[in-house]
């Protein structure tokens, strides 16, 4: 605490990443960070880009927007990109989601969000989830001005299909649908086709996870012309550069290479179903994923404890203290190796 804080400064709540250990050895299973490195094609391009690295990158990463709305299927102006998406959900709170009603989102959901309400100053609500940790959309019949979730969720990684989004978004035609879809590519539907016909939705998607560049920062959204437009202007308000010239070569990159992709995905998601088989047969509930990573609690142990007893042996998981959740673990998907050695380990301390 400073005299010299503005007032807000004191309010704040401020986001604790997973840890980052500085000691080599560990397996680390608690930020989802894809276990695979990423494209060669995307450090090639990153290494040629190092060459233009005097000159300042574009403004409008033109390359690395025509690459995304090839992909999904959109215009390139209907794309926005921002270092990592956690700079594209920034920007999202403050133009499209400061109003009198409030936004609304689950309470068990990627636990950034309340601290952008914070830090600008949006109200909001949050709805429970099911008994079965789903979100159930007909609860968000009650007054609010946007919906926000996240899907698969985190750190559930609990999925609703496209055409639930699709019926959500029809039925509330005059309050923002925003789908943050930073696990998508592991096996759920992405809204982003529903983009074209919807002008009340946007989609915000990572190439942090599945394209397993979490290092280069560098997350978008897919919508309407007119909600491109806000983000635009608050990030020209913000910083002109928000992606370096390195991080727009290498995100371009692997965009377009669709094997690589294609390759790793399928490996991560093979891990996590036999992941899940492993850890029920130990006694585990696992919730039904569709991410990089599964929820998982024992009857018999608290999450805690076992969090505690793995990082002794070596291995990082996620625990969440929290109201409903803190018998649960959030383990990502690991090499087929690490994915065993974790089971072996929690054989001997069940
Ligand atoms: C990882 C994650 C993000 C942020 O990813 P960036 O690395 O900032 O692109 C956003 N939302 C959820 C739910 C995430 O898990």
């Amino acid at each position: 605490m400073s005299r010299f804080w503005s007032p807000l400064v004191h309010t704040l709540s401020p986001y604790v990443p997973g840890e980052q250990p500085k000691r080599d050895g560990l397996i680390k299973l608690n930020t989802n960070e894809n276990p695979y490195p990423p494209s060669p094609r995307a450090l090639a391009a990153i290494a040629s880009a190092t060459e233009r690295l005097r000159l300042y990158p574009d403004p409008h990463a033109t390359a690395l927007r025509e690459a995304i709305a090839a992909r999904t299927g959109v215009a390139p102006d209907e794309v926005f990109v921002g270092n990592g998406s956690d700079e594209v959900l920034a920007h999202t709170f403050q133009a499209l989601l400061k109003h009198d009603a409030p936004l609304l989102f689950p309470d068990i959901t990627y636990s950034f969000y309340p601290v952008y309400c914070r830090l600008y100053g949006v109200h909001h609500e949050v709805v429970p989830l099911d008994d079965a940790m789903q979100i159930q959309p007909a609860d968000y019949r009650r007054p609010g001005s946007a919906i926000l979730l996240c899907n698969p969720n985190a750190p559930t990684g609990v999925a609703l299909p496209r055409a639930a989004i699709a019926a959500l978004i029809a039925e509330h035609p005059d309050r923002l649908v925003i789908v943050d879809e930073a696990y998508v590519d592991f096996g759920a539907e992405s809204a982003a086709s529903l983009v074209k016909r919807h002008d009340n939705l946007l989609v915000i998607q990572t190439l942090s996870k599945s394209r397993a560049l979490a290092g280069l920062r560098v997350g978008f959204a897919i919508g309407q012309r007119p909600l491109i437009d806000a983000l635009e202007r608050v990030k020209d308000s913000f910083n002109s550069y928000p992606l370096d010239g390195l991080a727009q070569a290498g995100a371009a990159a692997a965009i377009a290479d669709d094997a690589w992709f294609t390759e790793t995905r399928g490996r991560i998601i093979a891990s996590r179903e036999k992941l899940t088989e492993s850890l029920t047969a130990l006694g585990f509930d696992v919730l039904p994923s569709q991410a990089n990573f599964v929820f998982a609690r024992h009857p018999g142990h608290r999450g805690a404890d076992l969090a505690a007893g793995l990082r002794e042996r070596g291995v990082l998981v996620r625990h969440f203290q929290k109201p409903r959740i803190a018998d649960f673990l959030r383990i990502t998907v690991g090499t087929e190796d690490e994915c065993s050695q974790l089971i072996a380990l929690l054989r001997e301390l069940l």
